[in-house]
């Protein structure tokens, strides 16, 4: 597991979690290309300014030039960062309050525009943080406003220019239903499931560990694979008939899918050999992992039969990690299981020397009697 987010009490309630962390990356990887169009056409209002005239125009180069100038840091960084999006969301509220409160206030035509940081950045955030975001947002709103009160009065905008802002946060708000929806509908897309064992199958897998590498490539996170397999599951159906292996795969399938966090996620690649995809772990932690669903099967009867598994854990760094690289690894990985006695893990990292525990149990090598 990633390490609790370093830094002060504050930078902890910014953060939330690895999960809060992962899902924060996510969004703002999906957000980001429409988030720079609304910096670059910001800063395009600069040729408006015999319309807008020149503070309000000063004013949406600053904002669209802090939306631009966030992408350009956290690409410095090389990883989206939290603290960078606050503090352009800050900036963008405060920037669109001043515009409020130079236009009138309550009746700003650009009142309307203070929603759009919350939506089009702060989205990304976990739920408290996004809460006091739009605290925030109605409170630079209502000063804006009562402030307003005291300076002299504009002169009224055209409605034209009520209708414009009125169209840029109807646009702001489509674009971020359009992916928001679009990001459910992938993982929906990508829902195939093995019917007999209601897992993912191989076909999503390749699909879940691009995501997941872009995610963990963004935060220079890890990504490690398990793939397991039942030993001598030939002599199940051999014995007890194909239907009993059938659920012995089905009571598999359970056990490894309720044994693992919310953001492993497990596949069935094969007749009898699974895949876990593990993002955020090192060899140490996929060792952990498979060490746990090889005890979860040895300890317990699957179908009231005793079975064991083997297992291959290997680990690399998600910007350097492929699909097929990984799933050879473990396959070695997993072969050297099996050659060292079966009902074991064996980790690796591709590239160097697996390491081959030495483990008191073997596989049951004859098929006990059913226990049912
Ligand atoms: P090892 O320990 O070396 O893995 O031995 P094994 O007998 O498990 O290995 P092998 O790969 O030779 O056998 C796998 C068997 O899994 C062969 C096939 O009949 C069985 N199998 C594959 N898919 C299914 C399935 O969906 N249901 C059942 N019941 N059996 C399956
Ligand atoms: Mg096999
Ligand atoms: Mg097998």
């Amino acid at each position: 597991m990633r390490p609790p987010p370093a830094g002060s009490r504050a930078m902890r309630w910014l953060r939330g979690d690895a999960q809060d962390r992962t899902r924060f990356a996510d969004m703002y990887l999906r957000f980001r290309r429409p988030y720079v169009f609304g910096g670059a056409v910001s800063v395009a209002k600069v040729v408006g300014v015999p319309w807008f005239g020149l503070p309000l125009v000063a004013l949406f180069l600053a904002g669209g030039l802090t939306m631009l100038g966030a992408v350009v840091v956290q690409r410095r960084l090389r990883r989206p960062s939290e603290p960078v999006v606050a503090a352009a969301v800050l900036l963008l509220q405060l920037n669109l309050a001043v515009v409020v409160l130079l236009t009138g206030g309550a009746t700003s035509p650009y009142l309307v525009l203070l929603t759009i940081p919350l939506f089009s950045q702060a989205v990304c955030f976990r739920p408290p943080v996004l809460a006091t975001g739009a605290a925030l947002t109605f409170l630079f709103a209502g000063l804006a406003v009562l402030f307003a009160d005291t300076l002299p009065a504009v002169p009224a905008a055209p409605s034209t220019v009520g209708l414009v802002a009125f169209g840029t946060v109807l646009l702001c708000l489509t674009t971020a239903a359009r992916y928001l929806a679009s990001a459910d509908l992938h993982s929906r897309d990508g829902a195939v499931l093995d019917p007999m064992t209601g897992l993912y199958n191989r076909l999503t897998l390749a699909d879940r560990f691009v995501q997941a590498q872009e995610r963990e490539a963004a935060t220079g996170g890890s990504l490690a694979l398990v793939m397991c397999d039942v030993d001598h599951f030939k002599s199940v159906n051999d014995t007890y008939g194909h239907a009993r292996g059938d659920a012995v795969l089905q009571e598999l399938a359970d056990r490894l899918r309720t044994g693992l966090r919310s953001t492993d996620v497990a596949y069935r690649v094969g007749g009898e050999e699974f895949v876990v995809l593990l993002p955020g772990r090192d060899a140490a932690g996929a060792q952990r992992v498979a060490e746990r669903m090889r005890a979860a099967v040895a300890d317990t009867p699957v179908a009231g039969l005793r079975v064991t598994v083997s297992a291959g854990a290997v680990s690399a760094p998600a910007a350097q990690a492929s699909l097929p690289e990984l799933l050879r690894a473990a396959d070695a990985a997993l072969y050297a299981a099996k050659d060292a006695g079966r009902n074991r893990v064996v980790t690796g990292v591709p590239g160097q020397r697996l390491v081959i525990p030495p483990h008191p149990a073997a596989a049951h090598p004859l098929l006990v009697p059913p226990l049912t």
